[in-house]
């Protein structure tokens, strides 16, 4: 009985580890976990929960966050009791965050461009939807227990994002057995492929779209041999650049839009696309973008570069050629382990780390967070490879340029003093 309910902790302390983001601690509790369990024989929720463990540190939480559209939000809050009113740009829905569903007044506002909810009476607080579902539930159980780990996978599931494969249904995690566990072993080692099989889409829809020349990228320097290997089109009726994503085997997995929009540039510049009432929005963490186009050449040279947008290799390519292109984005600033094992399973050796400038002057706040941010990049991959990053102390970029933004010249440049740590 000792057992279970060191295991107990155990686990707790994992979503404890998973909701600060602790993958390194996080992991050992769960080799922990797996030893007492055989120890003890209960294998009951194992594998399940494993499968949710992992596939909670696949999914970056901000990056899920502002993923989700008003409208899912709106259906969420649905969903939940709220019976919300859309406006332009947020919506207000009765206060579910402390009252029972269907009751409290019309005082809770979400906004989409910060993607909180603001409460204006009890709660008289900001939060994210994690925390609104944390709250609802707690509310119902009357208690603490619901925390952020579950409200990711719960998240995860309403909006169908994780993997169809794996039944996140509370009955599956009654059920297992040794046989289970065995099936678990012998997939141990490809366990992280199966997480992170992504819906593919049917690529016909981008043959309907237009695709013409794109002048505002051309005029940027971006080759239009390079645009129409990569697929760009137009998407007259929301006007906006398409951009479609591929994994690395080139299935169509995601895509999205460049708005040319400027008054829904405040929803962000780059969003899910959403076709014939169809959105085809993925999880971009799960992948890295362009990667399809240069794995031979990242195979070849051992070297992969990364940047943050789309437009970063289309740059590369267009200044370097197609043949040359070792170039993928993360699309985010964000680089997870997931992303990192992509690289090192092409047997990458050097990982060139090539982010936009994140600081005006050297040494400001903005700086120090920036160069903590790179560190902790470092210490968390150069075990396996080396990381070096391409570092603008000397000026050459404005604030929030890519290091390609500025040309070729400069490029190299960069890539020619990049900082090994
Ligand atoms: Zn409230």
């Amino acid at each position: 009985m000792k057992k279970y309910k060191e295991l107990k902790e155990l686990w707790d302390w994992l979503d404890f580890c998973a909701w600060v983001g602790n993958w390194k601690k996080a992991n050992e509790t769960s080799n922990k976990i797996d030893e007492i369990a055989k120890v003890i024989k209960l294998l009951i929720s194992l594998p399940v929960y494993f499968i949710h463990f992992r596939c909670a540190i696949m999914y970056d939480k901000d990056e899920l966050k502002n993923s989700l559209t008003i409208e899912q939000i709106f259906d969420l809050v649905t969903d939940l009791g709220g019976e919300p009113i859309m406006k332009d740009g947020y919506f207000v829905s009765r206060t579910i965050c402390h009252n029972p569903p269907g009751t409290g007044s019309y005082k809770l506002y979400y906004y989409d461009n910060t993607k909180l909810f603001k409460c204006f009476t009890e709660c008289s607080d900001t939060f994210d939807v994690y925390e609104l579902v944390c709250k609802i539930n707690n509310l119902r159980n009357d208690d603490n227990s619901y925390q952020l780990f579950k409200a990711i996978l719960y998240i995860l599931k309403y909006f169908n994002i994780a993997n169809e494969n794996f039944d996140f249904s509370d009955q599956q995690e009654l059920l297992g057995d040794w046989n289970i566990l065995n099936k678990y072993d012998e997939n141990n080692s490809i366990r992280l492929q199966q997480i992170v099989d992504l819906k593919v889409y049917d690529e016909s829809i981008l043959k309907n779209l237009p695709h013409p020349i794109i002048e505002p990228w051309e005029a940027e320097g971006i080759d239009r041999n390079v645009m129409s290997r990569h697929k760009i089109a137009y998407d007259p009726a929301a006007q906006g650049i398409v951009i479609p994503h591929y994994d690395m085997s080139g299935n169509l997995i995601g895509i999205r839009e460049r708005t040319l929009v400027q008054e829904l540039e405040i929803y962000g510049k780059y969003r899910p696309a959403i076709l014939n009432g169809k959105m085809y929005n993925h999880p971009l963490s799960f992948n890295l973008y362009n990667l399809n186009n240069s794995k031979d050449n990242i195979k070849a040279l051992k070297k992969a570069i990364i940047g943050e947008g789309e437009k970063f290799c289309m740059m590369y390519a267009s200044y370097f050629g197609l043949d040359n292109d070792i170039s993928v984005a993360c699309c985010g600033s964000a680089l997870i382990w997931y992303q990192v094992q992509l690289l090192l399973s092409l047997d990458v050796e050097e990982i060139i780390v090539a982010f936009d400038k994140q600081f005006k002057e050297i040494g400001d706040d903005e700086f120090k967070r920036w160069v903590k941010k790179l560190t902790d990049i470092y210490n968390k991959y150069n075990k396996y490879v080396t990381v070096s990053f391409l570092f603008d102390k000397w000026n050459l970029l404005g604030y929030k340029d890519s290091p390609i933004d500025k040309g070729k010249d400069i490029f190299l440049e960069l890539c020619n003093r990049r900082i090994y740590l």
